[in-house]
């Protein structure tokens, strides 16, 4: 069992000391809770993809808690970059920026840019205060599967392996952070995330969006499929009629549940986005748990969080159940 320990003074430094000896300790962000190890340790970077069982293609996203870090982790700084960090940090946006040799190979999967956040949760900013290094910290879950956003999602996915789980409670904001890259110069969307896109554009202008026909900067963790429960899962559409037996409902809106399903979470009866993504893998989670055979799940307003949260939706529908019975 990995000890879950409330984010006192003192237990700060007890995971910040696992840190600095190369172990991993599960800490709260705001996002999803992370798997944190010291950024610039490879064996405790070595020891991230092990417990995860995540590809060495996938890099990670390094976390610090000061702005120094940024010039002595990367170089060549775009203005809008230092411009984004300046609007949006401490928060859910990651920069993808020239890496400097300090960053260990293992972070960033040999590509010669880093992924680099500033936190706003207080427990993480404590924490790597305490531990004096920048932390290397993927989503605390198996790879490919369902983002941990409570201290027991982690508890549960995980028997060994962790020094301990800081309990920081929810997540306030519960997707991941929005990745933005840049490529000749111009920004570029890699990932959609915490910050809508719509907010970044209001400050440096126009952003790419990565369409297959967009020469993408090498970014191998964007995999076809991704935060799968393990139930399959399936795009439902209002209206859809053809349901199968057994199935669990993830919705959004005002009106009332529809009929047939065995288990619906509905992810914002105010039909308000952030709500819905701060909802998003606790209301996956317990469906997930509900011994359901097929989990429907309605597609959101493609604005603001709701990419975000479209674009997990759409990543576990395209997860393989290969060895589950009564695929939807
Ligand atoms: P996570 O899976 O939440 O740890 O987020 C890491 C994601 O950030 C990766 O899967 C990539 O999509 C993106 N990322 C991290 N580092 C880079 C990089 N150097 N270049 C492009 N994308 C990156
Ligand atoms: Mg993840």
């Amino acid at each position: 069992m990995i000890p879950i320990l409330s984010p006192t003074p003192d237990n700060i430094r007890r995971a910040a000391e696992a840190l600095r000896r190369g172990s991993l300790v599960a800490m709260p962000t705001e996002t999803v809770y992370g798997l944190a190890g010291d950024a610039l340790n490879p064996k405790a970077l070595a020891r991230i993809f092990e417990v995860k069982r995540r590809p060495f293609f996938d890099p990670l996203i390094v976390h610090i808690s000061e702005r120094s870090w940024v010039e002595k982790l990367c170089h060549q700084i775009p203005d809008g970059a230092r411009t984004l960090m300046e609007r949006f940090w401490p928060g859910p946006l990651t920069l993808v920026l020239a890496k400097r040799d300090i960053v260990p190979d293992l972070a960033t999967s040999g590509l010669d840019t880093v992924a680099v956040r500033m936190p706003s949760h207080p427990v993480a900013q404590a924490l790597l205060q305490e531990a004096g290094t920048p932390l290397a910290a993927p989503s605390a879950n198996p790879f490919g599967r369902l983002s941990p956003t409570c201290a027991e999602h982690v508890a549960a996915d995980f028997s060994d392996g962790i020094d301990c789980i800081l309990d920081g409670g929810p997540c306030a904001v519960g997707v991941e952070s929005t990745v933005i890259g840049w490529e000749d110069g111009k920004p570029l969307l890699l990932r959609a995330g915490g910050i809508a896109l719509e907010a970044i554009e209001v400050v440096i202008g126009k952003v790419l969006e990565k369409t297959s026909a967009t020469p993408v900067p090498q970014s191998p963790g964007n995999l076809p499929w991704h935060y799968a429960p393990r139930t399959p899962l399936e795009l439902w559409n209002p209206g859809d009629s053809l349901l199968r037996a057994n199935s669990g409902l993830l919705w959004f809106g005002t009106e009332t549940a529809p009929r047939g399903f065995v288990h619906t979470e509905n992810l914002s009866p105010k039909e308000n986005l952030q709500e819905a993504a701060a909802n998003l893998f606790s209301a996956l989670h317990r469906l997930d748990h509900a011994g359901l055979s097929c989990i429907y799940a309605q597609i959101l307003p493609d604005v603001g969080l709701g990419r975000a949260i479209n674009d997990r939706l759409r990543k576990a529908a395209a997860a393989p159940h290969l060895a589950h019975e009564g695929d939807c």
